[in-house]
């Protein structure tokens, strides 16, 4: 038998002991099928937002061994996911052929900007542009022309590049089934069921289980009605000799230091993409330098590091060195996105979808 303090540790383990969950914040997948059902919507698809890192490649194996069910296998590439991601998302499209499964796995992006969040942040930068959907870290200047440290910005990009694309990929390839076009309405018996791979430990992370965009999509988070941490996903990866990679923007703020057991930071990115962290460091002194002119809603001054100093400051001898080494490369990317932000949004006026 348990002891009491181990009991008392599991039983702080229960979702139905936690207070979002009490508070009726979010449903078990059970709940929201029963409720659907109860709307008349009996014919209930489920699909897994595959976002190519941990906790959803758990669910995926999950899907591929019988144990969940899944019609629709989504990604939606943010456009800032390391190159290490892809081949992760690669990877599993590989060993989905390999176990013979056919769920269609499908690759998407956000509606209008299909280049992610570099096409957000450059439409920022280049253009009028006032949307700013990154969690950065925020300075702010008072009356007497003093410096203090602010918040963080919402973290709207997750929703934005990541959750809306994978409702708006199953919406659409639903309609097809039922030979639709992708403007008509759902089929009014037709419900959706999201899982999203939140942990246990993640809990914090939920905010509802009703879509906002869409009252026929719930949104439903297996890991945690298992009761399961970010950790065990880690080790049943790692124990199947599975890719255990986290899923990332190079850019996140949310980049810590490497004193992080898991996921990325921006010693990672340095040495696995330095070209990507070169264009990180381009991106944040550009953002302060686009805030100073005083064209942005925005009043704060951003940084993507938790310290809210230049990242080219905090990583001072590597940007010297890297900076140096991809300078042209770096000046032909900066190029190639003036033509494509000038062609596609001009100065972007009336355009801030
Ligand atoms: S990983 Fe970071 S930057 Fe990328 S979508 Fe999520 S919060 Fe935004």
């Amino acid at each position: 038998m348990a002891a009491p303090r181990q009991l008392a540790l599991f039983q702080m383990q229960d979702y139905r002991q936690h207070k979002k969950y009490l508070d009726g914040v979010f449903k078990t997948k059970a709940e929201l099928i029963h409720d659907l059902h109860a709307e008349g919507r009996t014919k209930v698809y489920q699909v897994l937002s595959f976002g190519g890192g941990t906790q959803s490649s758990h669910l995926l194996e999950m899907h591929f061994r019988g144990e969940i069910h899944y019609d629709y296998i989504i990604f939606s590439d943010t456009g800032a996911e390391p190159e290490f991601i892809h081949e992760q998302v690669w990877w599993w499209q590989h060993r989905q052929l390999q176990v013979g499964n056919k769920t269609p796995f499908l690759i998407t992006h956000h509606n209008s900007m299909e280049r992610g969040l570099e096409e957000m942040l450059m439409r920022y930068i280049m253009t009028d542009y006032q949307r700013f959907q990154m969690p950065v870290y925020c300075n702010s200047v008072n009356e007497d022309g003093e410096i203090k440290a602010g918040g963080m910005l919402p973290r709207q990009c997750t929703v934005d590049f990541k959750i809306v694309p994978v409702k708006q990929m199953a919406r659409q390839m639903i309609l097809k089934e039922h030979g639709l076009g992708p403007k008509q309405m759902i089929p009014s018996n037709v419900g959706i069921i999201m899982d999203i791979g939140f942990s246990y430990d993640e809990i914090r992370r939920i905010n509802t289980y009703q879509s906002p965009q869409y009252d026929y999509i719930k949104l439903a988070y297996p890991l945690v009605e298992a009761n399961e941490t970010t950790e065990a996903s880690i080790q049943f990866l790692e124990h199947n000799g599975f890719p255990t990679r986290r899923s990332r923007c190079y850019l996140c703020p949310f980049n810590c230091a490497a004193d992080r057991d898991i996921g990325m930071d921006w010693e990672e990115i340095i040495e696995s993409e330095p070209f990507s962290f070169v264009k990180a460091c381009w991106f944040d002194a550009k953002l302060r330098e686009v805030q100073a002119t005083g064209s942005k809603i925005m009043r704060s001054i951003p940084y993507l590091h938790y310290s809210r100093r230049p990242l080219s400051e905090v990583f001072a001898k590597e940007y010297m060195i890297l900076n140096d080494a991809y300078k042209g490369t770096l000046s032909q990317w900066e190029e190639e996105w003036k033509n494509y932000i000038h062609a596609k949004w001009g100065e972007g006026k009336d355009e801030q979808s």
